[in-house]
């Protein structure tokens, strides 16, 4: 087996469940009798902006209230100590891994806690409600809308994600269940590519098949004790 330098970490839902934060799983995918696909859609807001704005504002209020669990403070140890490459892709839009205090981060499906103007392509920092159409900081038009990727739009920063695949040895999966590409199909990139795949999920995912090596269990306890063995092997 060659020597890992350079590791890239997929993080999903199962990552921040642990913290409290929902995937409307639970609920059928349903919020007030509204499907999450159609208020999670550019054809949705601009159908009805006011319905998507509020179901944002209480996802964005939500995140605030919710604590970075075991498995962010765990990758955050592991981004601190790590003197090889690292990056962490996340698909979560909550800031819980860099409240656990995680640099090396990427959201492809970007961040409840920015706002987008439409107008001026300028992202802002924005904790507060969008549903009065507030003014963009940047350049004042009232153009702000959610910075989180919605279905059929394409995720950020992918030249990023696959070039770093590129050059890892180490790819490793974390609470997601493989049923969205493009994240979904990273294992088989970086397997191709010739690194290692590890996969650590509350169970086996649909593309368990294409992990070097599959642990079951919570996220709160798998992932302290492979950063434990990562930095102490
Ligand atoms: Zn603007």
């Amino acid at each position: 087996m060659r020597e890992v330098r350079n590791i890239v970490i997929l993080t999903g839902a199962g990552a921040s469940a642990e913290s409290g934060i929902d995937t409307f799983r639970a609920a059928g995918g349903l919020w007030e009798q509204h499907r999450v696909e159609d208020v999670a859609t550019p054809e949705a807001f601009a159908r009805d902006p006011e319905l998507v704005l509020r179901f944002y504002d209480m996802r964005r209020a939500a995140i605030q209230e919710k604590q970075p669990n075991a498995a962010h403070f765990a990758l955050a140890r592991l981004d601190r100590e790590w003197d090889g490459e690292l990056l962490i892709v996340t698909q979560n839009v909550d800031d819980l891994h860099e409240r656990a205090g995680a640099r090396r981060v990427l959201h492809m499906h970007g961040e409840h806690l920015n706002a987008w103007c439409t107008y001026c392509d300028v992202r802002s920092r924005w904790r507060g409600p969008l549903i009065e159409r507030p003014a963009c900081p940047e350049c004042g038009a009232r153009a702000l809308r959610p910075d989180v990727v919605w279905f059929g739009e394409m995720p950020y920063r992918m030249n990023e994600i696959y070039a770093a695949l590129r050059q890892a040895d180490l790819f490793v999966s974390i609470g997601t269940s493989g049923a969205v590409y493009p994240a979904a199909g990273f294992v088989r990139d970086a397997r191709e590519l010739g690194a290692r795949t590890l996969e650590l999920n509350l169970e086996r995912s649909q593309g368990s098949a294409w992990f070097d090596e599959s642990r079951i269990g919570p996220a709160g306890e798998l992932v302290p004790a492979w950063v434990e063995e990562v930095l102490g092997g």
